[in-house]
């Protein structure tokens, strides 16, 4: 060999060197900044969807301030989301879930059923008269289909808008009965939160108006039914229903004080990742801080920023298992903000370009309860002795008789007793603004950690979208399959009121009760792989495929 040629060979493997190492680095860059450690290679099998329910961006930095270091949501802030519904630009909860549970958007009040026609506004260009009030399909029955396991947790009663809008479809998210037992029947892997009393009938000291007990449903479906944390924690197999109160479970902050005996978000968070991530196909998860809400209607700081932070422990649990994991996309997001929250308000006794961390810090150190139970503890005494002693006592405010009397005045004017505290205290003793008793319209932010995250601006039904894609369905496919009117199929068909609780779909010798997923004949019982729904407003009932194969297959003609 000459030396021309040896100084060639080196040359070109000095460059195929460099080249290599080049490529190692930028791989590692664009691993870093461009998908959270992730590159195109991981698929997503699992989604966790995860809702501080009524907050924006000014608790995240309360939350932040409040910690005193950086939140696990804040390494996850990637875009906005938009949340009006069809009938008004700012949203209410059932409106909302239905939206990033079903990938559409619709009236206020209503759980996955399409907007009433009546009040669409003009944005949308038509009031799609055909499609309201049917049921849509959401996420969670499409993964449940593709079978995965599925789970809800709330702090809330699951009843309750956001978990109910995965697992029911209802044109009145107060139809807590209906609701429950749509859920019991969706089959869920995992439920856990609050709402026991409509789970029993009136007769067993529940609320249930038509007779049933469905924790004997779900007891003889096979679950595990729990009502306590150390029961919680040491189950590890088996499809589990929580039920940890009567109605709704405690605040984070009170739950330390009161209630030890109910798991933290965290904890339940945990707990139906470990279970659900047992099933070989993957599976979908909702985690809601249903109560972060609340807090912005009392305009309650402490309630609202200690719930957010222990909405951000449960992110952090779901964010260490996507990191082991590699295929869970997790996204977190605000349903709607709420209270209209702001650090800084137009008469603080501070100037703005003053304020010191302990300005906005040192009121919440004082408060050691929520305004929900100090309102508890000061009763049916709304003397100014009485209340002053109270709120000195919980919240380390000695208040004047001038904060008395604005108090006083706004519960004269209708407002309830916490929210007028926590107007009144809020305003006089903190930092901290509000705008609202209500729901306000802003954008809210997004958070994402996992493969193929989504960066940007998005719509609230992009995210149902967005996890029908990571998951490989199609929710125009699943709606086919789910919901049929039945009348589009079967001529002769009859829907007995005759026991108005419990009314039944009768086709021929047929039998399917609404709000269940069986069908019956004569002594056979099917268990069908979808609800069966009726849309009292247009008097329509919908049925899966499933059941039209199975009537079918009875000989019944169309
Ligand atoms: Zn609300």
């Amino acid at each position: 060999m000459n030396k021309t040629f040896k100084s060639m060979i080196r040359i070109s493997f000095c460059v195929i060197l460099m080249l290599a190492i080049l490529y190692v680095i930028l791989n590692r860059q664009l691993q870093k900044y461009s998908s959270g450690d992730f590159t195109a290679k991981h698929k997503v099998k699992n989604v966790i969807m995860m809702v501080p329910d009524g907050c924006s961006n000014s608790l995240q930095t309360l939350a932040r301030w409040k910690k005193g270091e950086a939140l696990t949501l804040d390494s996850m802030l990637v875009g906005a989301v938009k949340t009006y519904m069809t009938n008004s630009i700012i949203t209410g909860s059932a409106a909302a879930v239905t939206a990033f549970a079903t990938g559409k958007k619709t009236t206020v009040g209503f759980l996955s059923v399409g907007p009433r026609a009546e009040d669409v506004l003009t944005i949308f260009g038509h009031s799609g008269e055909e499609t309201q009030y049917k049921p849509m399909a959401t996420v969670l029955e499409a993964a449940k289909l593709k079978g995965k396991a599925v789970g809800l947790v709330a702090t809330s009663t699951i009843c309750h808008a956001t978990p109910a809008g995965f697992a029911c479809h209802v044109d009145n998210r107060n139809k807590y009965n209906e609701i429950t037992e749509q859920m019991v029947y969706e089959n869920l892997d995992v439920a856990f939160g609050g709402g026991k009393q409509y789970f029993l009938p009136e007769s067993e000291g529940g609320a249930r108006t038509d007779g049933e007990n469905l924790l004997g449903v779900l007891r003889d479906k096979g679950y595990k039914i729990v009502e306590k944390r150390e029961e919680i924690l040491g189950i590890s197999s088996g499809k589990v229903w929580g039920v940890f109160a009567m109605n709704h479970m405690r605040a984070d902050l009170d739950r330390r004080q009161f209630s030890s005996g109910q798991p933290s978000l965290a904890e339940m968070t945990a707990k139906a990742i470990e279970l659900l991530s047992r099933d070989k196909d993957g599976f979908f998860l909702m985690v809601e801080g249903s109560q972060i809400d609340w807090a912005g209607h009392a305009n309650d700081p402490i309630h609202m920023v200690t719930d957010f932070l222990a909405f951000d422990e449960a992110v952090k649990v779901a964010v260490e298992f996507a990191r082991k994991n590699k295929e869970t996309l997790v996204l977190a997001f605000p349903d709607h903000n709420c209270g209209g929250m702001t650090i800084g308000h137009g008469h603080t006794k501070v100037p703005y370009s003053a304020t010191k961390v302990e300005d906005l810090i040192d009121p919440l150190k004082r408060m050691k309860i929520t305004s929900g139970a100090l309102k508890y503890q000061i009763g049916n005494d709304y003397s100014y002795a009485n209340m002053s002693k109270e709120i000195s006592e919980w919240w380390g405010m000695n208040i004047t008789k001038g904060d008395y009397n604005a108090i006083k005045k706004l519960m004269d004017n209708g407002t309830s007793l916490n929210y007028a505290i926590g107007e009144v205290i809020s305003g006089n003793y903190t930092v901290i603004g509000w705008t609202s008793h209500n729901h306000t319209g802003e954008d809210v932010p997004l958070w994402a950690y996992g493969p193929n995250r989504p960066v940007g601006l998005y719509d609230n039904t992009d995210l149902a979208k967005i996890t029908a894609s990571a998951l490989g369905f199609n929710l125009d496919e699943v709606n086919k399959e789910l919901f049929v009117e039945v009348g589009e199929i079967f001529s002769n068909y009859d829907l007995d009121k005759s026991d108005a609780a419990n009314p039944v779909l009768k086709i021929d010798s047929l039998e399917l009760p609404i709000n269940k997923n069986i069908l019956m004949a004569g002594g056979e019982v099917h268990e069908l792989n979808g609800l069966v729904v009726y849309a009292p407003m247009t008097e329509k009932v919908y049925i899966p495929m499933d059941a039209v194969r199975i009537i079918e297959g009875y000989g019944v003609r169309h």
